[in-house]
């Protein structure tokens, strides 16, 4: 197969529907209207409704979610204008604020499933071939194209592309030739559940440290969305209590600051480890959000890095010729724009991980005193700010 024969049957091949593949499809579609571009995605518009997971946007995310047009669709955001940090049983606080920024919000808490809902309308009416109810089997890098196996309503089909990018969330397709899996597992799980408190939010979020695993409190409508990680066997306890036991092991954790807590709604949980796939391209083929990258959920980085990955991909595809497309240099420029990005987030998100997860008595106080040099510093809130709204790059 060669560009004369002119045998592709298209110019990109999106392996996955969710957030980072609807994007990427999304920019293409808008940027580029000529190119020929499939989205293959393995559930039905209603199937992937049903996910409960809340996701916390950031300022960035947003401004890239504005320029696809898909923003102004989604319902139920809840801004976050404050962020209040923490460690259980120690000194030291720090707090961050979207007014201190100079910006409407720091963030911003959705459903999984109300973006999934808005960015699938706006698949639907793009220019690129959304096709669901579709199941990628394999991708096969190649030098004159890659290749992509799938089965849909039964049959099979083998498509052609200049680039395929594999954005399926990196569960479903392990083995991608010459594609490494790294996993380091923190031996920590989180419960996720929405809650309701006496207090009322004020939109304001909460991130405190303990020696099980940090906990978030991300506003969502009226109540809260909470993410308590702890070691698996704690979360398998967690999970059994009842809703009465629960509430109040969630008051005894997490303190007092917004009164009691009231309610909580149906609790899952999911197993937490940083993930790494290397390299992230071979020949025509391109692995980008969670199939690049899963990152620990306790600075919201994986899925807004995740979101920067499909707007820089979407950028190096529309800067070059057709022809182009998914060729060495493109793919180069790719991973060198991605870099310190990717290696930032997850360097820091690691960091505080394993520097914030211990017992260790000089670590807490050392964490006391930073937390603490943070809240009197501007210009290193600033600093913080800038990376947690934009990424490494601030
Ligand atoms: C259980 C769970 C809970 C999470 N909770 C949170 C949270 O509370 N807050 C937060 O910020 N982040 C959370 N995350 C992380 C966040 O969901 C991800 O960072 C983000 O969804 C990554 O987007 P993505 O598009 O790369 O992958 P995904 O969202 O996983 O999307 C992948 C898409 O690919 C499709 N797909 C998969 N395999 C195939 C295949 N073989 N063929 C065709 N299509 C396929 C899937 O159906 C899906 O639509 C959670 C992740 C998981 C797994």
């Amino acid at each position: 197969m060669n560009e004369t024969e002119n045998t592709f049957d298209a110019d990109v091949i999106i392996v996955g529907g969710g957030p980072v593949g609807a994007t990427l499809a999304l920019a293409l579609a808008q940027g580029a209207p000529s190119l020929k571009v499939i989205v293959l995605e393995a559930q039905t518009d209603a199937a992937a409704r049903r996910d409960t997971r809340t996701l916390a946007l950031s300022h960035g995310s947003r401004l890239v979610l504005e320029r696809i047009g898909v923003w102004r669709k989604l319902a139920a955001v809840t801004p976050i204008t404050q962020i209040h940090i923490s460690q259980r049983g120690s000194f030291g606080r720090a707090t961050l604020s979207a007014e201190e920024a100079g910006l409407p919000a720091l963030g911003y808490v959705i459903p999984y499933a109300g973006l999934q809902h808005a960015l699938h309308a706006a698949l639907q009416q793009c220019g690129a071939q959304y096709v669901t109810g579709a199941q990628v089997s394999k991708v096969a890098p190649g030098a004159a194209a890659a290749q992509v196996h799938y089965t849909h309503d039964g049959a099979s089909h083998v498509l052609a592309s200049r680039l395929v990018a594999l954005a399926d969330g990196g569960r479903s397709l392990q083995d991608i030739p010459g594609v490494k899996r790294e996993c380091r597992d923190y031996h920590q799980a989180a419960v996720v559940c929405q809650v309701t408190t006496e207090l009322p939010h004020k939109h304001l979020a909460y991130e405190r440290f303990t020696e099980d695993g940090p906990a978030a409190l991300l506003p969502s409508g009226e109540g809260y969305a909470l993410v308590w990680t702890a070691a698996p066997e704690r979360v398998a306890q967690i999970l059994a209590l009842s809703e009465a036991g629960f509430l109040s092991q969630l008051h005894a954790h997490f303190g007092d600051r917004q009164g009691r807590f009231l309610q909580a709604g149906p609790r899952s949980s999911f197993p937490l480890s940083l993930r790494k796939s290397q390299p992230i391209t071979r020949e025509r083929l391109v692995l980008i959000g969670n199939a690049a990258q899963m990152l620990h959920p306790v600075a919201g980085q994986g899925f807004n890095m995740g979101l920067r990955d499909a707007w820089e991909l979407s950028r190096q595809i529309l800067g070059c010729a057709p022809e182009a497309i998914g060729g060495a240099a493109m793919l180069e420029r790719y991973v060198a724009g991605r870099r310190v990005d990717t290696q930032g987030g997850i360097f820091f998100t690691d960091l505080l991980v394993r520097g914030f997860s211990n017992r260790l008595q000089g670590l807490r106080q050392a964490r006391g005193l930073a937390l603490s040099v943070l809240d009197v510093l501007p210009p290193l809130k600033s600093f913080v700010v800038r990376r947690l709204i934009f990424g490494a790059k601030g």
